[in-house]
């Protein structure tokens, strides 16, 4: 049964009834005031190549160590070859002088025969077994992994390059490490990343984490500003000004509204505090060092329900109500507090949040509080007084999640321990690991047979996976390469049928195919803790794969690619329960896609094609009135 089955059910319901309007509607999201022509999706054909997994596929095939016996490897001493062994004949016994130099050529050609042909024959009978091939030990960092607890690195890829662990400078040193394993290890279980931080970035992320220290939980700052709250005071000159992340939606869209809300916080030197909601801290590990991102508990507005589309203090209703005016900039009575509605049922005055004027006004006030559902960061892109230092913090616009996603979330230990368990019992061993991240919207139970097609479609189309031979009885000669599969979804009938492919008949390529799925819940279950934790997990899971197949308009997918920095296959989202053609695309870029934008100009006051201002601000291959950063 898919999540849409559980709409009476699931607190997330309404968001997946959302997704299911849109489907019906077309885009009601889009205000009449801000509409702009909408172009279709284009059904570009699937060719694009995905460099990296070009890369990884052209590897050089990995030098087998068989490991012969000692036995079969110890050199014979010259020696000790006048020793008779129990049986030998005399005339073995009794050699003479003159023949030893004979004797040791012998054993020189004996012993090279032994080096290399019990290294091939260890190797093909490996490829044979479908057995691992044993990999180079060597492991930088080895020290501090055994002290985080792992004790054979056996199954991690081999370098002569030491493991950057703080990736590029973008985690700061001096975290305890045993207190999240995950920040210092992930490098153990991902490739590096090619795409590198700007200096600027991690400049900024250094100032960022300085005035986190300063003005955070617990300092003589924060108390100084939450008494201005309390009294509804706004400051003029205040030295720290904060911004209140409010925990919302399923999993994959807080990530990404978390990573935007930083974002935000960055370019506008705000503290970010983040509400606990049901199961933050049991899924996420402290981002800054030494002072606590979680807002405090007797933090005075903590009944976060009062903050929705219709509440008074959303920065929409204070325009529309006139509360917030030039007059009131002017004479400095703001309010010590604004509610952000960046959700995507907001209005239009809502949306004025994008517009440049409008951030001129929300600078002077203190505190923020902000609820979203949706990765906003591309629209940020298109405010004029923030581009300037958007082009420094990101060179490469379509590294935005790719870099905030790696700096901020780490697993907890609990999680680590599902993710890398799960690593290193299915994954590790394989040659190549494809991902396949399975998400329906439909209503129905599931599996559906054209979902299914689909899958096999785009990924046999596609070259991801082998087709099998129609002859059950076929045996390869030689097996080719072995690859693992890590599928995601709420339903196991995909995985089981995939899985039973690959069982019942041969690939035609040799290739060892094995399956996986971490778990199969039915259902969303948000106030479920290990519901969430397994989600994550899974996520993440996925964000270690070489190559990924996502599901349209899924935010659990994007989240997965910006983290692994895959362009992964889109499944198109499938009309009439029928498998569209194509199947998938490649995506142009690994960000995620911002599923309510506006479309508006904010100076000429007119609706107009946001997807068409900036040449990295595009419309999104999965939904066509989204936006996406693409690299310019
Ligand atoms: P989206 O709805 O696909 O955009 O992704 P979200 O993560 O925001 O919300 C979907 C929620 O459903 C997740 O947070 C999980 O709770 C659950 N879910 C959806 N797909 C899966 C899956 O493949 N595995 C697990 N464990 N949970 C899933």
């Amino acid at each position: 049964m898919e999540a849409t089955d559980c709409r009476a059910r699931c607190p997330n319901g309404r968001k997946q009834l959302q997704k299911a309007a849109w489907r019906r509607q077309g885009d009601p999201v889009r205000p009449a005031r801000f509409d702009s022509p909408i172009p279709h999706r284009q059904h570009h054909h699937p060719r694009a190549m995905d460099m990296k997994r070009t890369a990884a596929g052209r590897r050089p095939p990995q030098q087998p160590q068989a490991t012969p016996t000692p036995a079969a490897l110890s050199i014979p001493d010259p020696e000790s070859a006048h020793a008779a062994p129990a049986g030998s004949s005399p005339s073995e016994t009794r050699r003479p002088q003159q023949g030893r130099p004979r004797m040791m050529l012998q054993l020189g050609l004996a012993l090279v025969s032994c080096l290399t042909v019990l290294p091939a024959l260890a190797f093909f009978s490996s490829v044979y077994w479908g057995a691992p091939l044993p990999r180079l030990h060597w492991m930088a960092g080895e020290e501090w992994a055994v002290k985080g607890g792992l004790e054979n690195n056996d199954f991690l890829d081999s370098s002569d390059v030491p493991k950057d662990k703080q990736l590029g400078g973008l985690l700061a040193s001096g975290f305890d490490e045993g207190s999240c394993l995950s920040r210092y290890q992930s490098v153990l279980y991902r490739k590096p990343s090619p795409y590198n931080p700007s200096p600027y970035l991690l400049k900024k992320l250094r100032k960022y984490e300085a005035l986190h220290k300063k003005c955070g939980p617990d300092t003589e700052m924060y108390k100084r500003a939450v008494d201005q709250l309390k009294a509804n005071q706004s400051i003029r000159a205040t030295e720290c000004q904060y911004l209140v992340w409010i925990s919302y939606s399923g999993l994959g869209n807080r990530i990404l509204t978390l990573a935007s809300t930083f974002l935000y916080a960055l370019l506008t030197d705000r503290v970010l505090l983040v509400d606990r909601g049901a199961d933050m801290p049991d899924l996420f590990c402290e981002p800054f060092p030494e002072v606590t991102w979680l807002l405090p508990l007797d933090f005075p507005l903590n009944n976060f329900d009062i903050f929705h589309i219709n509440s008074p203090h959303s920065y929409g209703n204070l325009l529309e109500n006139k509360v917030l005016t030039g007059g009131a900039m002017a004479t400095g009575s703001l309010p010590a507090f604004v509610y952000l509605h960046l959700a995507h049922d907001y209005n239009d005055h809502d949306k004025l949040f994008f517009c440049e004027q409008d951030q001129l006004l929300l600078r002077k006030i203190p505190w923020m509080i902000l609820r979203s559902d949706n990765y906003f960061a591309p629209s940020l892109f298109l405010i004029s007084i923030f581009k300037k230092e958007l082009n420094q913090l990101f060179p490469e616009k379509e590294t935005v999640f790719h870099h905030l996603g790696r700096y901020l979330f780490h697993p907890t230990n609990a999680v680590w321990g599902l993710i890398t368990r799960f690593y290193r019992a299915y994954l590790s061993k394989a040659k190549e690991r494809l991902g396949i991240q399975i998400r329906v919207f439909d209503v129905g139970t599931g599996p559906f047979q054209h979902v299914l097609d689909q899958i096999l479609a785009c990924t046999l189309g596609e070259n991801l996976l082998p087709h099998v031979s129609q002859q059950a009885s076929d045996i390869p000669t030689v097996y080719g390469k072995t690859k693992s599969i890590l599928m995601t979804s709420l339903s196991s009938g995909y995985f089981e049928n995939i899985r039973n492919m690959y069982w019942e008949k041969p690939t035609v390529n040799g290739e060892v195919i094995s399956v996986h799925q971490p778990s199969h819940e039915q259902y969303q279950q948000t106030e479920k803790q290990m519901h969430n934790m397994k989600a994550w997990a899974e996520i993440y899971l996925l964000s270690l794969t070489d190559a990924l197949v996502t599901s349209a308009w899924s935010t659990f997918g994007y989240v997965a690619q910006g983290l692994g920095g895959l362009k992964p296959w889109i499944l198109y989202k499938a009309e009439n329960q029928t498998a569209p053609d194509p199947p998938c695309r490649q995506a142009m870029s690994m960000e995620p896609c911002f599923h309510a934008p506006p479309f508006y100009d904010c100076k000429a006051k007119t609706g107009i094609d946001t997807g068409k201002v900036v040449p990295h601000v595009r419309h999104c291959e999965d939904m066509s009135w989204g936006l996406k950063l693409v690299g310019s």
